[in-house]
């Protein structure tokens, strides 16, 4: 009250923003010189913002300093459940810190910032048993795969840093398959494979990330599969992820595809609207965007941008250049704008049969002329079938127009591919989960 009092009559704050403001703070603790105040949790982060614009932290520290004689008095305004997040995550040493950068890390991509929802709640409760203890036969190799944008480099970095956040003297390698396939070329042509080896077999956890681009010549995918074996033997974790699953990588030795299948393949799928609204909060947050974009705002963004993370996150950074450039205040308006060219590229798109082909044949690398064609090889037959079943199930397309978007079949051939592939759903539960990681990546909104 003796606070509260002078702040008032001495400081000239009025009494309406004491009552609201000031008088619902609570001290939550004083460490050293500093005393913390929270906020009601309702007031949220951007509660905390007004309450310093408006230099109450300032005033309260003023009058602290004058009532103990302290000059060195800190006021600092918080959340209560920011200062639990605090408390939870410790400081890192500086071995910590240097082993990030040497098993090249991105410093953000850790457990605490990633939100967990119904879409990927199964690969981070995964990622989770796997950093806390290693090496277990049951997830060893890790293989998460799913869309691009989904979180899989997140995750399994994550992974990596929690490792390293107990243990720094773990060996811990992340690395991107491309690069991991010219170090083995590179390696190979100079006679440099013998530091190749200590490289890449002394660590204790190795991550490769988007194994689908590890192609390449014989010998290249030999001194992967010898690297592979090396940890594996030696109980050392595996982590890998793919926008496949193993056995749809075909571009991969067989022999990988039934290795990689040891440990239990783990998707990742699209995030759902709540998963999607938290992500965003999230990182407006940690960009200090709270302020400018309003609930409408998010909610505008989460219901445009469905599929890809990366997305949402991209739209945040180009409301945040504006808002910076402009010093404004992003409305509704301006938003929709603005992110104009975002939201008419993302997953909205009408499926056609172009894009159903085209799918089908990123999925399976058989050609678009290929799966146009007559050929009646096993391959191609399927990749077309199933790009027909996909047609008559996601475009309002019938069986004559379907026909004719695959080099003029007619509507029977059209018929009886489609039957087909109803029939193989149906016998062959391998095929139907191929079918639906397909149709995942064609993301239909219905
Ligand atoms: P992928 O490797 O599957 O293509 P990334 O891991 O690169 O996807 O994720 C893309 C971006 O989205 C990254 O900035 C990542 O931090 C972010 N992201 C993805 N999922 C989440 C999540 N659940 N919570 C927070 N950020 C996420
Ligand atoms: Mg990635």
């Amino acid at each position: 009250n003796d606070i509260l009092n002078i702040l008032e009559n001495e400081h000239g704050i009025s009494h309406i923003m004491i009552h609201t403001w000031i008088e619902p703070l609570k001290i939550y603790s004083v460490e050293d010189n500093k005393v913390y105040f929270t906020l009601d949790e309702d007031y949220g982060q951007r509660g905390v913002e007004f309450l310093k614009r408006k230099l109450f932290d300032i005033y309260l520290e003023t009058v602290l300093r004058e009532l103990f004689q302290d000059d060195s008095i800190q006021v600092i305004f918080t959340l209560e459940s920011q200062m639990r997040k605090d408390e939870k995550s410790p400081t890192y040493s500086e071995d910590y810190n240097d082993a990030i950068a040497k098993s090249n890390l991105r410093p953000d991509y850790t457990f605490e910032n990633f939100i967990v929802g119904e879409s990927n709640k199964h690969a981070h409760a995964t990622c989770l048993a796997v950093a806390d203890s290693p090496g277990q036969d049951k997830f060893n190799p890790l293989f998460l795969y799913g869309g691009s944008g989904l979180g899989k480099t997140h995750l399994m970095q994550s992974i990596a840093h929690y490792i390293l956040q107990h243990n720094s003297n773990m060996k811990v390698l992340y690395v991107p398959s491309n690069k991991f396939t010219n170090e083995i070329i590179e390696a190979i042509s100079k006679n440099k494979t013998e530091e190749f080896r200590n490289k890449y077999r002394t660590v204790d956890v190795l991550l490769i990330d988007d194994i689908q681009y590890l192609i390449g010549k014989a010998s290249t995918q030999q001194e992967f599969f010898d690297t592979f074996n090396a940890l594996h033997d030696e109980g050392k974790q595996i982590i890998l992820s793919s926008d496949k699953p193993p056995k749809e990588i075909k571009t991969l030795d067989e022999r990988f595809r039934s290795r990689f299948e040891w440990g239990v393949p783990i998707d990742i799928h699209a995030p759902d609207y709540e998963t999607r609204m938290a992500i965003l909060k999230n990182k407006a947050e940690i960009k200090g965007l709270t302020d400018i974009i309003s609930e409408e705002i998010f909610e505008y963004i989460a219901n445009n941008i469905t599929y890809n993370v990366r997305e949402l996150e991209g739209a945040l950074n180009k409301l945040s250049v504006y808002s910076e450039l402009g010093d404004i205040k992003i409305t509704e308006e301006l938003a929709k704008n603005v992110l104009k060219d975002f939201i008419s590229k993302d997953s909205k798109v009408t499926i056609t049969p172009e894009l159903i082909i085209n799918t089908v044949s990123e999925h399976t690398n058989i050609s678009v002329s290929d799966i146009v064609s007559t050929k009646r090889s096993q391959d191609i037959a399927t990749a077309r079938q199933i790009s027909m079943y996909l047609c008559r199930k996601y475009t309002d397309k019938g069986l004559k127009s379907i026909g004719d978007a695959f080099g003029g079949k007619d509507h029977s051939t059209v018929h009886s591919n489609i039957q087909k592939v109803e029939d193989k759903i149906e016998k062959d539960p391998e095929f139907a989960e191929m079918v639906d990681v397909i149709i995942k990546k064609l993301n239909p909104q219905k």
